[in-house]
């Protein structure tokens, strides 16, 4: 909403959201690791970044570390940028968001971003059965394990075309 640039890079260079209701994260209070990440989110990535380069010297330190995050990072931003730019929209949300199956891929689900906008609190992206969905798929492996639990489905009580919200509102 506040342009490309902004919806890329600029939010998580901004310091505008250093501060954060507890509240609205009240819920995610409850993990001590999700608390004890939020405190030191430096520390596993200087501990990754300092690991890889004891393992393998500059040059993985450079291409696992430096280039791999750099990579990482733009697949990510180009959700906010990009998957609210090209792609379809199945669910009329008010963000201008789109399922594109190329940003999909390579972000491991999160490119089925207007269906993530219209059930947020879902675990699940990929919606249909052609929506390839890899971390929903680890998801579900980790849960038949034991490792996760409680996954929260897709709210399908929403799936309702536009033209039907439309004429109920
Ligand atoms: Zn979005």
């Amino acid at each position: 909403m506040r342009g490309f640039w902004w919806a890329h890079v600029g939010w998580v260079l901004s310091n505008e959201f250093d501060e954060y209701d507890p509240r609205s994260v009240a819920e995610f209070l409850g993990f001590p690791e999700i608390r004890w990440l939020d405190r030191h989110h430096w520390i596993p990535t200087v501990v990754f970044g300092a690991g890889i380069a004891w393992i393998g010297g500059w040059p993985v330190f450079l291409w696992g570390y430096v280039v791999s995050t750099v990579v990482l990072y733009h697949c990510t931003f180009a959700i906010n940028s990009l998957a609210h730019l090209w792609g379809t929209r199945r669910f009329d949300t008010p963000d201008e968001s789109r399922n594109n199956w190329c940003l999909a891929l390579i972000t491991l689900g999160e490119g089925w971003h207007n269906n993530h906008h219209h059930s947020p609190g879902s675990c699940r992206q990929g919606e249909r059965w052609w929506e390839v969905d890899i971390t929903y798929m680890v998801l579900r492996a980790m849960s038949w394990a034991g490792i996760a639990r409680d996954l929260r489905p897709f709210r399908k009580a929403e799936w309702r075309p536009p033209v039907a919200r439309v004429a109920q509102s």
